[in-house]
């Protein structure tokens, strides 16, 4: 019932067919039933969305849609928990930015998603809440970090979501679960109210079911906002503008380092069919290098530990949520609250944060990993003197399995290195679904453009999904 998208909703609310408040009760009930079995959401408050549906004004672009946000993302007076322990008993006390623009445009924020504990991980099993099933892929993970918003969506329990993406969390569960994600320019959406993990990368963006729910959220959320010093002030545009244009001329960038060995038959086969299709479309496909693609993951883990390793200081114990009962002193109580607050992932990269920026090791790694950052910038920089838009996986895998004891976290980690990039360089990146055999577990493809070329990049993205159709 839920497998309609924003536009499928706009029209039947706004010609009657169903009310506002009929689709909170739609969407509660579809969370009551499936959500046992899934555990895409941490929490639902209905009667809040119900007050909201009372108010919804369907003359907004948004008009009576509910949205399901992340649990890293604050919203008023509903916990927001990041999924660890640490935040158990926290309730934002107000609205991130990205929420309060979509209440403003008409859209009732509804639901808490599940993800990776502050949104460290990739598959979705690091919740301190317990990991969220893949829908269109039973037993195996539904990728991460943003795995509840993603199984949401493809779970039929939401209509749309948010989620955040610092190294592909947007992109990556999208791709796993068979839904469309984009990860905007950094600075195109605030962080205000964004839990930070690693700041100078962490970026906000939809979710959806199709190319056109995505736009249609960034012409809500994106914008300059005084309450994000890092937010651009780049004018924003009509997202949609470009979609149902074609796409004839437009170069293409196939850079030789994706085409690698390493990547599983479907993800090579998904990348030949897209290339098949934008060919079909009058596209050109042009070959490029990005010849430090083989740094990104090492340049951000150790960026986004450093930055994780600072950000996390803040919970200590004292000023939010959680504190370890039967401490004896100050310095007791801080470690106490972290030893048993923090889960193993959280604590793996804050240790390897403070490390990379203790003063015998900062140049070696950190200062190193940032010269890094630069040449990825250049790389990107060079090829899109070149290209329009770059093409690649999203993942060298479709969602691996769930609780895979084989997996060390290094493996884990590699699997980043066509998501990375674009967080390292601040680029916008949209992963959307290929067309896969019956049964088959999904696949998506990303596709990269230069930054603020959004309304680019989705007008070639709707053109793809078309021609997958
Ligand atoms: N998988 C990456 C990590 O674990 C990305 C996470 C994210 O984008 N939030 O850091």
């Amino acid at each position: 019932m839920l497998n309609g998208t924003i536009s499928h909703w706009r029209q039947q609310l706004t010609g009657g067919a169903i009310s506002p408040a009929e689709l909170v009760e739609e969407i509660a009930r579809a969370m009551e039933e499936r959500n046992p079995g899934i555990n895409a959401y941490l929490s639902w408050d209905k009667e809040a969305a119900l007050a909201a549906a009372a108010r919804a004004d369907l003359s907004k672009p948004l008009g009576g849609i509910p949205i399901a946000v992340k649990d890293n993302i604050a919203m008023l007076g509903q916990p927001t928990r990041c999924a660890s322990r640490m935040l158990e008993n926290f309730v934002s006390p107000y609205d991130a930015t990205a929420v309060t623009r979509l209440t403003a445009a008409g859209a009732i924020p509804f639901g808490r998603t599940n993800m990776d504990e502050f949104a460290m991980g990739s598959y979705g099993e690091n919740s301190a809440f317990g990991e969220t099933q893949n829908p269109a892929a039973p037993g195996h993970v539904p990728g991460g970090s943003s795995s509840g918003s993603a199984a949401a969506v493809a779970g039929g329990m939401a209509i749309a979501a948010l989620g955040s993406d610092t190294g592909g969390s947007i992109r990556q569960p999208a791709s796993h679960c068979g839904v469309v994600g984009i990860k905007p320019t950094y600075g195109r959406v605030s962080r205000y109210g964004l839990v930070a993990f690693a700041s100078s990368l962490d970026q906000i963006g939809p979710i959806t079911q199709n190319v056109e729910d995505a736009a249609t959220i960034l012409n809500a959320i994106c914008g300059h906002d005084a309450k994000d010093s890092t937010s651009s002030t780049e004018p924003t545009e009509d997202f949609t503008a470009g979609l149902g244009k074609d796409i004839k001329g437009l170069r293409i960038g196939l850079p030789q380092e994706y085409l690698s060995s390493g990547n599983s038959p479907a993800v090579a086969a998904a990348l030949e069919q897209s290339i098949r299709k934008l060919t079909d479309l009058g596209a050109e496909i042009v070959e490029i290098s990005l010849p430090h693609a083989e740094a990104v993951v090492a340049a951000y883990y150790i960026i986004a530990c450093a930055e994780a390793s600072s950000n996390l200081s803040r919970f200590d114990g004292i000023r939010y949520g959680y504190r370890a009962a039967g401490t004896n002193g100050l310095d007791d109580l801080y470690s106490k609250t972290r030893e048993t607050g923090f889960g193993p992932e959280v604590k793996r990269r804050i240790i390897l944060g403070t490390y990379v920026l203790s003063s015998g090791f900062y140049d070696a790694y950190y200062a190193k990993a940032q010269k890094v950052r630069s040449l990825v910038a250049g790389d990107f920089a060079a090829a899109f003197e070149k290209v329009d838009l770059i093409l690649g996986p999203v993942a060298p895998t479709s969602a691996p399995k769930l609780h895979d004891a084989s997996m060390t976290p290094l493996q884990t980690y590699l699997a980043d290195i066509y998501t990375i990039p674009a967080n390292l360089a601040g680029l916008p990146g949209i992963s959307i679904p290929t067309p896969v055999a019956e049964g088959a577990h999904p696949v998506g493809i990303q596709l990269l453009a230069p930054h603020f070329a959004e309304t680019r990049l989705l007008q070639a993205a709707a053109a793809l999904e078309k021609a997958f159709q």
